[in-house]
């Protein structure tokens, strides 16, 4: 169909040293020797060379390499990946381009390489500094390599992200706590905080089942969601999103097209593609349409996803918004009196509550167009 342009792109390298007991993405634990990533990143390549020149690349402002972990295949391959992109699109310093990396496969030789083939955000997947945790969620990595790896990568980038788990079996409120303060006084700018989620099919999702692992808790996940808030509040982190917070100026542009509507194009295994025009919003994974909105549907999910920022959505949105669904207004009117929502500035946005019972809040206005 007829579309907007993409506005973002997303790059998928589906390939970790080893696989953590609690996820659930598409990765394989594949040895960075193996000639299935050369083959891989190669037709990714490919991939890019022919969407430019399509002219599908032409208006991307925002990249993120994610995965499965990129800085495990290696230099020299996103080397190849990065020199492509700057071939293949406008890769000035104003596009913001993120990379994913593990603490166990960032060195410091990639570190200067990807910085100079035009990355300029690096998101590390921490997860916690404390080594017991570590080894429960079967990371291949030590609290000490997490800390190496985040002063090895502010060598180079200012901005450097860190993601962070609570929720987890066994994790005190001060041992998150103590994550919580190393993470800020190792002076990154932005970072994400995850509860534990046990996803179908994990190595977790069957100890949970055979009573060897505890289900997360959620008052305890509540509890830690609130800690962080306080204790990166208090050292000058703004939460901007459900799970994310960022010294001003670092929020994630890449993640906030997500959230706002903006068209992304996704390469490589499983990578989402979010193609629309103003009637019609489609999600596409591997050639299959994994998501068919007709406008009213894309309007509910734009007030769904603007509702995940702190920003939430503007009068002006809700009005533009009640054309199409006329029971916009009674639906945030509702909200409120629930306490999920709360007016102020000529914007509805999520109150604390209201991100706490996300489901609530989400799918009340998701179902303004079933
Ligand atoms: S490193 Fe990340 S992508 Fe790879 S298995 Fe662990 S959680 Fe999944």
């Amino acid at each position: 169909m007829p579309h907007d342009p993409y506005k973002a792109l997303y790059l998928h390298l589906p390939f970790c040293v080893q696989r953590c007991g609690y996820c659930d993405f598409t990765t394989r634990a594949v040895p960075t020797g193996s000639t299935e990533i050369d083959e891989y990143v190669e037709d990714l390549c490919l991939q890019i060379r022919r969407k430019a020149k399509e002219g599908e690349l032409t208006e991307v402002k925002t990249i993120y390499i994610g995965g499965g972990t990129p800085s495990h295949v290696g230099t020299s391959r996103l080397s190849m990946l990065l020199y492509t992109l700057s071939l293949s699109l406008r890769l000035e310093p104003d596009v913001e381009c993120t990379m994913e990396a593990n603490p166990e496969s960032l060195t410091e030789r990639m570190v200067r390489d990807i910085w100079a083939l035009g990355v300029n955000r690096l998101s590390i997947g921490v997860q916690s500094f404390n080594d017991s945790l570590l080894e429960t969620l079967g990371r291949a990595h030590s609290a000490d390599d997490a800390r190496r790896a985040i002063v090895a990568a502010q060598e180079r980038f200012e901005n450097v992200s860190i993601d962070l788990m609570c929720g987890l079996p066994g994790q005190s409120a001060n041992n998150f706590r103590a994550s919580l303060e190393e993470a800020v006084s190792l002076g990154v700018t932005h970072i994400s905080v995850y509860p534990l989620t046990i996803e179908k099919h994990t190595p977790f999702a069957r100890m949970v089942a055979c009573g060897q692992l505890e289900e997360p808790d959620d008052d305890i996940e509540a509890e830690h969601m609130e800690l962080a808030e306080k204790v990166l509040g208090q050292a000058g982190f703004t939460r901007y999103e459900v799970a994310s917070y960022a010294r001003p100026g670092f929020e994630s542009r890449h993640n906030t097209a997500y959230w706002t509507g903006v068209p992304y194009l996704g390469l490589g295994l499983a990578a989402t593609t979010m193609t629309q025009n103003s009637n019609r919003r489609m999600r596409m994974q591997d050639g299959q349409v994994t998501d068919d909105l007709d406008a009213r549907q894309m309007a509910a999910e734009d007030l769904m996803l603007g509702m995940r920022m702190s920003r939430g959505v503007s009068d002006e949105r809700v009005a533009a918004a009640s054309a199409l669904l006329p029971d916009v207004r009674t639906t945030f009117e509702e909200l409120a009196r629930d306490g999920l929502a709360v007016h102020e500035h000529g914007r509805w946005k999520p109150t604390r509550t209201g991100w706490l019972c996300g489901n609530e809040l989400y799918g009340r206005l998701f179902n303004l167009a079933p």
